[in-house]
Formats: structure tokens, C-alpha cells, sequence
């Protein structure tokens, strides 16, 4: 079992730092999201820590969690943003994450986004093929400016990971072939209104070992001599994010000894080094809270049907994803092994099968652990069912930092032709 250290049981009650977990389904009603604050921000500084004395912009993965009260707790760190789209620059930009910390990734950046990013001016444009380089030329040269731009470079390295979160492997949509890249950056050096100034890598998420970033670094060290020996000035290394998290028994590397091999491959290039973590940061600073609606006996198990869904949290179905499922309330300690259920019309609606979780009933609160990433970003109201709200936690006190939207103005979002 993970230790959760911002999600503590105080006397067999679950609480967010030093808030109880009750109090807070009380006021805001299940499921919700839980955010712990200081978790967000010891896991930033965490990061700072293991990369210094080496320059680095850390650009947070907004794509991770959007929430406008986890960007601004980044922005005041200082944190930069790694977006994925004109939305994700609105968004950083509103929590106050200056432009020249951002980094612009995603393989089908459309020319309105792109003119978007320009007039902001953005720190770097990461590019994932050829076409969108000639894109990108072509809006800065009517716009009268230059984009600084990174290649994204697919290392053809295996990840190790879950294949729909493998990006590093040259059967994979991302980047620009290691192979193809010196020609790539002649064509770029070539374009007026591109300035060619780093290269940037990202092998995939939910890393479990050093090996795979060591292997992708090394190559990218060597391209960037090469590229230097070509008469390219790059002085900025973009290295991605995709470091794990512990959801059940994975040990993850540190982010010190992470930090040391990116440092170990890439630190005699003096060049400026980009991160850009997401689940590293929030994933272990979330969880999702439901209520157990009935506890229902089939012919052959147990099942728990939660509040929640996939539509809240769709990891379990999209990815087998584990996640740890534990008892709010833990004073009655036996365990019942259960199928842990959702309410939506699917059989993919399952959280867990046979799991042990503290025997419950109808009413009782269930946590479910480590969703501070790519929890509520890819939730949608599938069912209608009205989007989980989102609280932040920090020390003792709790806010409501997305309500919960009401029916009606869910339903009023479609409209009805006067022809039908
Ligand atoms: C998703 C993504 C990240 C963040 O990945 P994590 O595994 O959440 O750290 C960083 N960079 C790019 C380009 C991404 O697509």
C-alpha cells in the first residue's frame, strides 16, 4: 500500500492535509475531487531541488490538470507551462504563467492556435513534423515575427510503459525521426521567420525506470553536437516529462536520480534545460471521493457501486489503470473483496475487480487514490452526469476551486432549431 502523505487517517478518518474528509463531502457532496495544495507544491520544489545549479525552466504539463487554482499555485513557484493547445495558453495565461515560460507542444497545432501562441509570444514552439515548421514560417512571416522553435525528436526508444502513453517509439505519431533529424533542421535553419534554438524530446508517461530517458538523452546529446557541428545555435534541451507515480507497488526513481542522469547525459552542452512534468507533479496530489450508492450481491461477487464512473475518472477504463481504493472511514476494518463499480451504462465502468476494501455499506465514503492527474481534465458528462467538482485543500482550510455545474445549464447548452 502507497503511503499517502497529504491524504493521512487521523483516529481511522481520512483527511486532505488537516482537513476531514467528511467535513468537506458534507458541504460539497459526492464524488469530488480533492487536491491537496502543499502536495503540489513540495513535489514542484522537489524538482527545483534536484535540478539545481543546472539552468531549468520547469514548464508544468497543463494537460495533466488544468485547474485554474493548480496553475496559479504553480505560477507563484515560478513554474513555466508545457500546453497543448490555444486553450492551454489561455489558461496559463490566466493564472498568471508568463509567456516566455511556455512551451508549446502537440502534432496538429492549428494556424489560428499558432497566430495565437505568436501575439503572446511564447518561449518555444515544440514542432512535430515538417509540415508544421512550413505552418508556423508561413503565419510568423505575415505576422512580422520570428518563432523559436524545438524540434521534437522521436529517439526510437521503447518506454516500457502502457502503449496508449508510449510516445517515444518510431511506430508512434510523435516527432520527427531521429534518423531524418539533421535534414529536418537544415529545412528550419532555411525558413526566415523560424529561429532554430533547441531540441526536445519525449519518449511517453507514467516512466517507472531511468533506463529508457538515459537511452533517449544519450541520443539526443549526440544529435545536438551534431547539429551544433552543422552550424545550428542550440541552447535549450526540452526533455519532456513522463516520470511515474507509485498508483500500487511500482517504485519510482526519484526525481533527484532522474534529475541526475538528464544532468549526466546533457549537462557538458551548457544549454538551458526544459521539463516538463505533469503526473510527477499532481497525480499522488488528488484524489477522487464517491459514496457507495448500494452494495450489490451477484451470483458469483461482491460489487461496491460508487457515485463516480468512468465519466469521472476514466484511467480504469482506458488504460487498466490501478488505482488504490480505500475507506474513508476505516473503524469497521474487515476486508470484503468487492467489484468496484460506476453508474454508467457500460461494463468498461469498473474501477477495480476483486479488491479488497474495507467492508461497507450504502452511504459510507470511498476515496479513490492518486487522481490529481489526468483525473478530472478527461472527464465529461457521458450519462449526464454532471461533472465532479474540485476542491483544493491546504493546511486546514478547503475551497470549492470548480463547482459543481447544475442541470439546467447543462441542458440549456443545447440548442433546439425552430425546424424540428
Ligand atoms: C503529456 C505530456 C507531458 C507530461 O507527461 P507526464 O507523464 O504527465 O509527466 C509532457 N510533455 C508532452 C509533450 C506531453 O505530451
Amino acid at each position: 500500500m502507497t503511503t499517502q502523505k497529504y491524504f493521512p487517517y487521523v483516529n481511522n478518518k481520512m483527511f486532505a492535509e488537516d482537513v476531514d474528509l467528511n467535513d468537506i463531502a458534507a458541504q460539497v457532496g459526492t464524488p469530488f475531487y480533492c487536491y491537496s495544495n502543499t502536495a503540489i507544491g513540495q513535489n514542484y520544489q522537489d524538482y527545483q531541488q534536484a535540478f539545481l545549479a543546472q539552468e531549468t525552466l520547469i514548464c508544468y504539463a497543463v494537460k495533466a490538470n488544468g485547474n485554474q487554482a493548480v496553475l496559479s499555485t504553480l505560477a507563484k513557484l515560478g513554474s513555466g507551462a508545457d500546453v497543448v493547445s490555444e486553450g492551454e495558453i489561455r489558461r496559463a495565461r490566466a493564472a498568471g504563467i508568463p509567456a516566455n515560460k511556455i512551451v508549446y507542444s502537440g502534432v496538429a497545432k492549428a494556424e489560428s492556435e499558432i497566430e495565437y501562441a505568436l501575439a503572446e509570444g511564447i518561449f518555444q514552439f515544440n514542432v512535430e513534423s515538417e509540415p508544421e515548421l512550413e505552418l508556423i514560417n508561413q503565419v510568423a512571416s505575415r505576422l512580422n515575427k520570428t518563432a523559436a522553435i524545438a524540434l521534437r525528436i522521436n529517439p526510437d526508444v521503447c518506454a516500457n510503459t502502457h502503449a496508449k502513453i508510449s510516445t517515444g517509439k518510431s511506430e508512434n505519431k510523435f516527432g520527427v525521426p531521429i534518423s531524418k533529424a539533421r535534414l529536418a533542421y537544415q529545412q528550419a535553419a532555411k525558413l526566415p521567420n523560424i529561429k532554430v534554438q533547441g531540441v526536445d524530446v519525449h519518449i511517453g508517461s507514467q516512466l517507472t525506470q531511468l533506463a529508457p530517458f538515459e537511452e533517449a538523452y544519450k541520443r539526443i546529446a549526440q544529435l545536438v553536437t551534431d547539429l551544433r557541428e552543422d552550424g545550428h545555435d542550440i541552447s535549450v534541451i526540452d526533455i519532456g516529462g513522463g516520470l511515474g507515480i507509485t498508483y500500487h507497488d511500482e517504485s519510482i526513481p526519484a526525481k533527484q536520480a532522474y534529475a541526475d542522469i538528464a544532468k549526466a547525459q546533457l549537462g557538458h552542452l551548457h544549454c538551458k534545460i526544459v521539463i516538463e512534468p505533469g503526473r510527477s507533479l499532481l497525480g499522488n496530489a488528488g484524489i477522487l471521493v464517491s459514496s457507495v450508492v448500494f452494495v450489490k450481491t451477484g451470483e458469483e461477487r461482491q460489487f461496491l457501486i460508487l457515485d463516480a464512473g468512468m465519466n469521472d475518472l476514466i484511467r480504469p477504463s482506458m488504460y487498466e489503470a490501478y488505482h488504490e481504493i480505500l475507506a474513508v472511514n476505516k473503524a469497521n476494518s474487515a476486508l470484503k473483496t468487492y467489484d468496484v463499480v460506476g453508474p454508467v451504462c457500460e461494463t468498461g465502468d469498473t474501477f477495480a475487480k476483486a479488491r479488497q476494501v474495507s467492508e461497507s455499506k450504502s452511504g459510507d465514503l470511498i476515496a479513490i487514490m492518486s487522481c490529481g492527474a489526468y483525473g478530472a481534465v478527461m472527464a465529461s458528462t457521458y450519462n449526464t452526469r454532471m461533472l465532479a467538482p474540485e476542491v483544493m485543500v491546504k493546511d486546514n482550510e478547503f475551497a470549492v476551486v470548480r463547482q459543481r455545474p447544475n442541470y439546467q445549464d447543462v441542458i440549456n447548452a443545447d440548442l433546439v432549431p425552430d425546424w424540428v
